[in-house]
């Protein structure tokens, strides 16, 4: 049974648990992976990482609260770390939300993929040893049945898999993404595609991560150490340049008329939404199979349907209003009909999977989207690196009320 349950209250009772931890045991401590047997057999959390990824990806936790409580209990200084990686995720969803043709691209190059998979006996062996566990490299197995087992990876864990992935198993990245996004509670489009391209070096283009046995002795304190890695990491080749599409942030909505909120998998704090007015309906929609064209595993499926059902459940409470799924197969504009609605406001859908199942049927009726503050303000400063995002976080935090 997962750890993770898709509860706000289950999120809040991890950040809790976990704050004391975001300091120097933070910054001290996260690149080591020491198991997750290390949670089962002493029934406790690895508390040097949060594990609290699979909340953040759903918004039932906000990066907001996230840096607002780190701060809070350890200063910025001794918060730094730990603010750094959160602002990561900030960084790689305002990189792929301006630069949309790579996720269009990694979709049709997996697609291809897939059916190169199928034509290739010799291939297609490998892909299975890998995904099953049977590679023979004992910590790499390792790593896959976890993954499977858990929903979950260590963030060292999943740089050193990507690497033997790409450059000693010679697989295609995009099978590797896609085998992570299939898996992953946090599977996201944007801090998993962007990720395996940087370890393929098409990220920061030329650099590579390469993945070596005495890294991984020292950081699995010293549960493995495999031999046969490759021993060196040519980067990847792509015949493209991606091309900056500065983000146009919608302007917030007026008061006006009745209308229904959206509640989906990418935002499920909608009580934390400025709205112009109390909503008539909440409306939730929950489509995780898409991310992948194998479907996703059963426990990723009950935990961003079960997140957004948590979600629905609060907001009805909240806003004191009705509540109703928009199903699979519906249309949206018969579901606002039968609700005798005829507007619809909807948090940000970013670049991603349920985007490309939903976003032109939300489009087609009489939406407006809102984009969180905190969003608005990290996702635009993601023109080039991390590092100047870095650099300029507090100045465009402190516009909306935070300090760093
Ligand atoms: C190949 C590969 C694939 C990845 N795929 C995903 C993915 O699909 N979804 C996902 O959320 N993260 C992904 N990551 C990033 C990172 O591994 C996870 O966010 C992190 O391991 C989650 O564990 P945690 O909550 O314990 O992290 P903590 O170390 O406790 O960090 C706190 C939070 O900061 C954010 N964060 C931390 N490190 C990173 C990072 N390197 N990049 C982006 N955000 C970060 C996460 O929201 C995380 O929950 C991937 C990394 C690699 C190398």
């Amino acid at each position: 049974m997962t750890q993770h349950q898709p509860t706000r209250a289950a999120a809040l009772s991890r950040l809790a648990n976990f704050t004391a931890n975001m300091g120097h045991n933070y910054a001290h401590k996260r690149n080591f992976d020491y198991g997750a047997d290390a949670d089962i057999e002493q029934d406790k959390w690895r508390d040097n990482v949060s594990k609290l990824s699979p909340y953040i990806r759903h918004k039932l936790l906000t990066e907001q609260e996230l840096i607002a409580a780190a701060i809070k209990a350890h200063g910025a200084t001794g918060a730094d770390k730990f603010v750094s990686e959160v602002l990561w995720r900030g960084y790689f969803k305002g990189w792929l939300e301006q630069r949309p043709e790579v996720w269009a691209d990694y979709v049709t190059s997996r697609d291809a993929a897939f059916k190169q998979l199928k034509a290739q006996g010799g291939l297609r062996k490998i892909y299975e040893q890998a995904t099953e566990g049977r590679t023979g490299i004992d910590a790499f197995d390792h790593w896959a049945k976890e993954l499977v087992e858990t929903g979950y990876l260590h963030n060292h864990a999943r740089m050193w898999f990507a690497s033997v992935w790409i450059f000693t198993l010679k697989l295609p990245w995009q099978l590797g993404a896609d085998f992570f996004l299939q898996h992953l509670l946090d599977g996201d489009a944007a801090s998993n595609t962007l990720s395996w391209r940087w370890v393929g070096g098409l990220h920061t283009k030329g650099k590579t991560y390469l993945a070596t046995k005495e890294n991984i002795a020292q950081f699995t304190d010293g549960r493995f150490a495999p031999t046969g890695l490759a021993a060196e990491a040519i980067p990847l080749e792509e015949d493209k340049n991606y091309k900056l599409r500065p983000l146009k942030i919608p302007p917030a909505p007026p008061a006006a008329s009745a209308f229904a909120l959206l509640v989906h998998e990418e935002d499920c704090h909608p009580e934390s939404l400025i709205l112009p007015q109390k909503p008539s309906l909440i409306l939730g929609v929950s489509g995780p199979d898409g991310k992948s064209p194998k479907g996703v595993s059963e426990k990723v499926s009950a935990f961003s349907n079960g997140a957004v059902s948590d979600a629905v459940t609060r907001a009805a409470a909240h806003f004191d209003c009705d509540s109703v799924m928009w199903n699979k197969g519906e249309k949206l504009r018969d579901v606002l009909a039968n609700a005798k609605l005829e507007r619809l406001l909807s948090p940000w859908l970013p670049v991603g999977a349920l985007k490309d199942a939903i976003g032109k049927e939300i489009n087609g009726n009489n939406v407006r989207w809102i984009i969180r503050d905190y969003d608005a303000a990290i996702w635009p400063l993601a023109t080039k690196g991390f590092f100047p995002v870095k650099k300029k976080a507090p100045d465009a935090l402190r516009g909306i009320g935070m300090e760093l």
